[in-house]
């Protein structure tokens, strides 16, 4: 079995500017946190070096915007093949930091690249018109721009396909752009930005800043004026304050924000389909992802034996290190949310749940949480309300489904709903009153390069990935010709 400091050995040291890799004074530890180990010392870069890879950006953005589309698009094609030549590598380096299992590394290093083969494709197809005014007195021609230097800020859940999603569109719309990894996971970013510059990328269209600062420094970057466009994927209270941030300046927003998923199983559903896809809704990566499925509304009928079979599938998982091929649900991310998870069970219990499996912290080094299924779970227990982002499953019970789909409307996240049912008009009928972003109907995985992701109401703005991803970095421009 590979080690988490085998598997980040030769990783560089952080910051990126301009194609070079400057020391900075101060350092931060990335962990594994698997074992607690360190398995990196990271650039921790101050505000006057985050400004120095802005001054980067903005120098290399007029070369960028005039290169021509097919140069754009070679260039992600290259960097889609070196990053599947490498998947094991990023595979290991992912486990190593995130703590996920491989197989679901490998699933994020295939998801992740799909971003740059997409946006390859998308880069060579720009859309634009040609217009007459109505009253014939002129011609309307509506083409697209690069926005111009952005700064995209990224969470530690996916530290590849996060990056990959902005960086990708960014780079096929002609932006040039500084990414800020999260502090728990920096090392596949830089690993991923010394792959672009190897394939071809010129020096400054991609900086990295590595940074424990992260307020600021990126409250600087915005202050500056100079960065145009803003895309943030990570949770809602830091996105409300960056959206703040924005305004002084009038930087364009993208924010992915948290999730609070309902998982609807109606009376009528297939139930094995519904455990199936319960289990992937819930345990794709541990349950940290803001698709997870954080609230399981099943109707009486068929709640028992939903239950149970999920019980029984969860109860049978293995827990362990993510690098050991064995392990089927790895660490939680630290300790805090180790203990969030933990503060979240015992309030739902004493709001009246009852523990069917797990709910407890696992002993040893690492910071591991039992897979956990509560039933019986009230709509006002903290982990209906709250993002749980961890192997646990609340199950409540619904008698109409039109109860169902108030309670999962009754939230001020709108990121993904999943219902299965029986019948495909009634479940298509239902569906378009959840109100969310994306819905999944008899299926799991909403995720998908090709598709546009994002959530309503307070989980985000804007769409990344589909034609629409590219869009938050393109400005349109009108001209009126006399004609
Ligand atoms: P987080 O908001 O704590 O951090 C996200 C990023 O923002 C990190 O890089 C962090 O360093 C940075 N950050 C923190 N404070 C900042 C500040 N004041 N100014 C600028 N940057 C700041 O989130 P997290 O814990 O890393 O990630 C988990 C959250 O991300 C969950 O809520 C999850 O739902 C959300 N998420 C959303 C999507 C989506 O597409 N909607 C995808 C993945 C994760």
């Amino acid at each position: 079995m590979t080690t988490a400091t085998e598997a980040a050995a030769g990783v560089r040291g952080g910051l990126l500017v301009h194609g070079d890799w400057p020391a900075t004074e101060a350092t931060f530890d990335v962990t594994d946190p698997a074992t607690g180990t360190v398995i990196a010392r990271v650039a921790d870069a101050t505000v006057e070096q985050g400004l120095a890879a802005l001054d980067s950006i903005v120098a290399a953005a007029p070369g960028w915007a005039a290169t021509t589309l097919r140069d754009r698009a070679e260039l992600l094609r290259r960097a889609f093949d070196a990053v599947m030549a490498r998947r094991a590598e990023f595979a290991h380096l992912i486990s190593a930091e995130m703590g996920k299992p491989l197989a679901e590394a490998r699933a994020e290093v295939d998801y992740g690249a799909e971003f740059l083969r997409w946006y390859s494709e998308e880069a060579a197809r720009p859309k634009g018109e040609y217009r007459r005014s109505p009253d014939g007195g002129s011609r309307l021609l509506v083409s697209r721009r690069p926005v111009g230097p952005c700064l995209l800020i990224t969470p530690w859940n996916f530290p590849l396909a996060m990056a990959t999603r902005k960086i990708a569109a960014a780079l096929a719309a002609g932006c040039t752009a500084i990414v800020k990894p999260a502090p728990q996971t920096p090392l596949t970013t830089i690993k991923f930005a010394e792959l672009l510059l190897e394939v071809g990328l010129p020096p400054g269209v991609l900086n990295v800043v590595t940074t424990l600062d992260a307020a600021g420094v990126c409250g600087a970057l915005l202050a500056d004026g100079r960065i145009r466009k803003l895309s943030f994927t990570g949770s809602t209270a830091v996105g409300r304050l960056l959206i703040a941030q924005c305004g002084p300046k009038v930087v364009r927003p993208s924010m992915e924000l948290g999730g609070n998923a309902p998982f609807i199983v109606d009376a009528d559903a297939d139930i094995g389909r519904a455990v199936d896809g319960a289990m992937v809704a819930k345990m794709r990566n541990m349950g940290e992802a803001c698709t997870a499925a954080n609230r399981f509304l099943v109707h009486r009928d068929v709640a028992e034996e939903f239950g149970a079979l999920l019980t029984g599938r969860m109860a049978a998982l293995t827990v362990g290190p993510g690098l050991d091929p064995a392990s089927q649900v790895g660490p939680v991310i630290d300790e805090a949310a180790r203990q969030r998870l933990g503060a979240l069970v015992e309030d739902a219990i004493e709001a009246g749940a009852r523990l069917r499996t797990g709910g407890r912290a696992l002993d040893g080094p690492g910071t591991f949480f039992q897979p956990t299924v509560l039933t019986e779970v009230p709509p006002g227990a903290r982990m209906s309300r709250e993002e749980i982002f961890g192997p646990v499953v609340g199950i409540t019970v619904f008698d109409e489904l039109d109860e169902a789909v108030r309670l999962a409307n009754d939230t001020e996240y709108g990121l993904v709903a999943y219902l299965y049912s029986g019948n495909a008009e009634r479940a298509l009928r239902y569906a378009e009153r959840l109100d969310f972003g994306m819905v999944a109907i008899n299926r799991a995985l909403v995720s998908n390069a090709a598709a546009p992701f994002g959530g309503i109401k307070q989980s985000g703005l804007g769409r990344e990935g589909g034609r629409e991803g590219i869009d938050d970095y393109l400005d349109l421009q009108y001209v009126a010709i006399d004609a």
